[in-house]
């Protein structure tokens, strides 16, 4: 998922510049030297093909192509709009686009829009009249009818509706554009389908034999982003509970030439629970962990993922103090596994401890701003007196 969120901000960064220069239509050096006035119709083409009629700019067709993927991806198709240009646009037949077209321009109808009133197809009669047309003109206007009505077939004489990236792009209100990124990435997020948190939910539930109802599920995502201070436990615990990790055996579908074995102990398959719970080479470690925080809190607390990888410690009874230092300690040591993703070699207690007492000083420094220092002493004084009594001797 945060793969493709940095993709749609990819999108929304190279289409707003790319309709950037639309909406100035006038040169701007400052942001690429070759793009001239006429470039305005880029957008509004429908194919690499007729692109390549005018530029082989590299930015420019590599913009082109993130606008094109763009629109696949909203399911939108590029067509005729009342915005196109008329003046040098490739997509416009050459047998109509000769000659006349350029005295219609002078004369003010510029754009596909402009053939239209009230947003109706306007008869040669109501453009003559408002544009000063000749009658010689006539059968040019009959063919551009006949062009316009092939290419927007199913609204013809309407007026084709702008598309929701048009409309953002060409508010009259913008006058710069900033803020255009954000426009462009909330439509491609709104249009794209919704997140589906409950089939990472199905996929634990099955993976730890158990149940949650969508509340107690909702519950332990939120309080994943919540309970814990630093960003860096809540990102974790964000990307185990959804799944984000890349483990053998998830490389291995992907690439069938990569072992779908446990680089620790070479004899199960990786999946993600066995990497960071199941795994015969961790269990020593995670012994001494839960050992310790045991004996931190006062109550022996079960070797159960729920709790240690899932962070799920609403039903401990323990007060809010000692649940929170479970949290800490089960981050820590998710942290330490995580950090010898790729390694042979399981973490060890000396990992854990040197990573848990990393938080202290960040915690202390929090409960200090919050004028907390009651609390702060409740969470870690009794972990650094257990620390005293054990023997961390290599
Ligand atoms: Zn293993």
């Amino acid at each position: 998922m945060a793969r493709t969120k940095y993709h749609y901000y990819e999108f929304g960064n190279k289409t707003s510049k790319l309709l950037a220069w639309q909406i100035k239509k006038e040169d701007n050096e400052k942001f690429i030297q070759s793009i001239k006035t006429d470039d305005a119709i880029i957008p509004l083409l429908s194919s690499k093909k007729q692109l390549s009629t005018m530029t082989s700019n590299p930015l420019i067709l590599t913009t082109y192509n993130a606008w094109l993927q763009l629109h696949t991806l909203l399911n939108i198709k590029i067509q005729l709009s009342g915005n196109t240009p008329r003046k040098d646009n490739p997509s416009i037949p050459q047998p109509i686009a000769h000659g006349i077209l350029q005295t219609w321009v002078r004369k003010g109808i510029r754009s596909v829009g402009n053939l239209y009133i009230n947003n109706v197809f306007a008869s040669f009669d109501q453009l003559s009249e408002f544009y000063d047309l000749h009658r010689h003109n006539y059968f040019k206007y009959l063919q551009i009818r006949h062009w316009i009505k092939s290419q927007t077939v199913e609204v013809f004489p309407n007026k084709p509706e702008e598309t929701l990236l048009e409309s953002c792009l060409l508010d009259p209100k913008r006058t710069t554009t900033k803020g255009l990124i954000s426009c462009v990435y909330k439509i491609v997020l709104d249009s794209s389908p919704a997140y589906d948190k409950y089939s990472k939910k199905s996929k634990w539930e099955l993976d730890l034999n158990c149940n949650y109802d969508d509340n107690s599920w909702n519950r332990l995502l939120n309080s994943s982003q919540t309970i814990l201070t630093s960003t860096k436990h809540r990102q974790i615990q964000f990307n185990i509970l959804h799944r984000i990790y890349y483990t053998p055996y998830r490389l291995n579908k992907l690439n069938a030439s990569i072992t779908d074995k446990c680089q620790r102990c070479r004899i199960s398959v990786g999946d993600l629970l066995h990497m960071l719970w199941n795994c015969a080479r961790l269990q020593t470690y995670w012994n001494n962990v839960i050992q310790v925080t045991s004996s931190v809190c006062g109550l022996s607390l079960e070797p159960d993922p729920k709790i240690w990888i899932l962070g799920d410690v609403m039903s401990l009874k323990l007060n809010s103090c000692k649940k929170y230092f479970v949290l800490l300690a089960s981050s820590a040591a998710k942290k330490c596994i995580l950090k010898n993703w790729k390694s042979m070699e399981p973490p060890n207690q000396k990992h854990w401890i040197n990573e848990l007492l990393s938080y202290c000083t960040p915690e202390k420094i929090l409960h200090s701003v919050r004028g907390t220092l009651t609390k702060y002493d409740r969470i870690w004084t009794p972990f650094l007196d257990t620390l005293t009594t054990l023997d961390l001797r290599d």
